[in-house]
């Protein structure tokens, strides 16, 4: 059944591929393809093999997909249908194209990353962030780093030194893997106090577990998850005024740190920075890429002296940021400046803050694309939904979109989304009760298109 490796060789479409690729990957990717034909007919049953045709130009097709994956870049563009707005598996918040463009100009040039152009002496990195960061939330100083990861190793490194942290029970946090705040108390040397229960930590439980080793109140936002029913949580203000009482400084981990107030478009509201900052907390720090909308970073804002702390911690060395993050960085921040315009400048905003009748004209147009042509090969409706924040941020948080449903006729969902997920660029879909989702409200200029496309071209032709 299958055909001989020669007779590929010589076929014009392999003699085009080696035009575009080197002769030894060619060959070795028809090689490899003929081995997995080999290996799936051994393993098939007779009645499965019957229907299985090892046509030459289907070969040839999977030869020339096989071979464009493996020469292909590995980090690529994929197009985000999961509805999910800060994916962190698909690269978290996307950069407006003003950002890209400093970012470019950054990246290719010689920059004043640490040079005084004022003075004509050595500078400062962070002074490039550190105004515009005050100016916004209100805080005294700034500070940013790697990843929010990295900052709060760094200022529990700094503040505890050694002694006791108190954290609540209910905000000893996981988030993802390997970032579990009683192991990163444990490598910044801080010695963990729990205090309260799970679902209940008063204020009187920070009272009675403060003693001389103390160094530090910790508040951690509960980003990923929920305490719902009987519970009840300190607020930072009366941690604050706890820590006041006994010389303590007070950290709060807000996660997520969101600069706007986005319960007028639905969804619950959380603090924002400047309200934790107005509290007058010693240190705060959240990530550039979840709400906020920026590249991968961390930040860091506090009080004068504490800020001053942390800068001279050797580990923020180990922990610094890039200057290509800090050009993004830097002119993200700007696109704050410009009031409700932000909204639509920054793509995580603009996706979560999208209007209902926005979304509804993409589902209705994606919908009559589909169904235009589809010639019985599949079924499409257009379904309620809910869309989800992610990033960690607002877990329960629903938020209602279009999606448009599709029940492949002559293959199975799953094939539908492996063939969408290897498609170029890779489209990443969920299935969910026997059918393909595609929630519209993650797509980006031009992208609705592709996907119109690539489900036509993998079902109808
Ligand atoms: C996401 C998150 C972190 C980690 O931030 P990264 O930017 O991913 O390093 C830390 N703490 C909380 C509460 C978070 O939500």
């Amino acid at each position: 059944m299958l055909p001989s490796v020669d007779r590929i060789l010589q076929q014009d479409q392999v003699k085009d591929l080696f035009e575009e690729y080197p002769r030894w990957l060619v060959v070795k990717t028809v090689q490899v393809v003929m081995e997995e034909k080999r290996k799936w007919i051994l393993t098939s049953d007779l009645n499965s093999l019957s229907d299985y045709s090892t046509t030459l130009e289907k070969f040839l097709m999977k030869v020339s997909e096989d071979i464009s994956m493996v020469a292909g870049l590995s980090l690529r563009r994929v197009i985000n249908v999961t509805g999910v707005v800060v994916h962190t598996n698909l690269g978290r918040s996307l950069l407006n194209t003003d950002v890209l463009q400093n970012l470019a100009t950054i990246a290719s040039h010689f920059s004043n990353l640490e040079y005084d152009l004022e003075e004509g002496v050595r500078g400062s990195r962070y002074s490039h962030v550190e105004d515009i960061l005050c100016e916004l939330t209100g805080a005294e100083a700034a500070l940013v780093v790697n990843n929010n990861a990295g900052a709060v190793l760094l200022t529990l490194s700094t503040m505890a030194g050694g002694r006791e942290v108190i954290v609540s029970r209910g905000q000893l946090v996981e988030i993802g893997g390997s970032f579990r705040i009683p192991d990163v108390m444990r490598n910044s040397r801080a010695r963990l106090v729990e205090v309260g229960t799970t679902n209940k930590t008063h204020l009187r439980d920070y009272r009675k577990a403060i003693t001389e080793e103390t160094s530090l109140l910790l508040k951690v936002h509960t980003s990923n998850f929920q305490i719902v029913g009987f519970t009840s949580e300190v607020k930072l203000e009366d941690l604050v005024k706890l820590g006041r009482e006994h010389s303590l400084p007070v950290m709060e981990d807000l996660g997520s740190g969101c600069l706007v107030d986005l319960s007028k478009f639905g969804l619950t509201r959380e603090p924002t920075v400047q309200e934790a900052v107005r509290t007058g907390v010693d240190v705060v720090t959240f990530s550039g890429d979840k709400l906020l909308g920026g590249p991968q970073a961390g930040i860091i804002l506090g009080k004068k002296e504490v800020i001053k702390r942390i800068k001279e911690n050797s580990l923020n060395r180990a922990l610094r940021i890039d200057k290509l993050t800090l050009a993004a960085l830097e002119s993200t921040l700007r696109l704050y400046m410009e009031g409700e315009a932000v909204l639509e400048k920054i793509p995580t905003l603009r996706m979560l803050t999208l209007a209902p009748g926005e979304i509804e004209s993409r589902a209705k147009r994606l919908y009559d694309g589909l169904k235009k042509e589809n010639s019985g090969t599949f079924l499409a409706e257009i379904r309620d939904d809910n869309s989800r924040v992610g990033g960690g941020a607002l877990p329960l948080q629903g938020l209602p979109t279009k999606v448009i449903a599709i029940k492949p006729v002559h293959v199975s969902v799953e094939s539908l989304e492996e063939s969408l997920r290897r498609y170029d660029p890779p489209i990443i879909a969920r299935i969910d009760d026997g059918r393909l989702l595609m929630d519209v409200r993650t797509l980006q200029e031009g992208e609705l298109e592709i996907v119109e496309e690539a489900i036509l071209s993998i079902l109808v032709s």
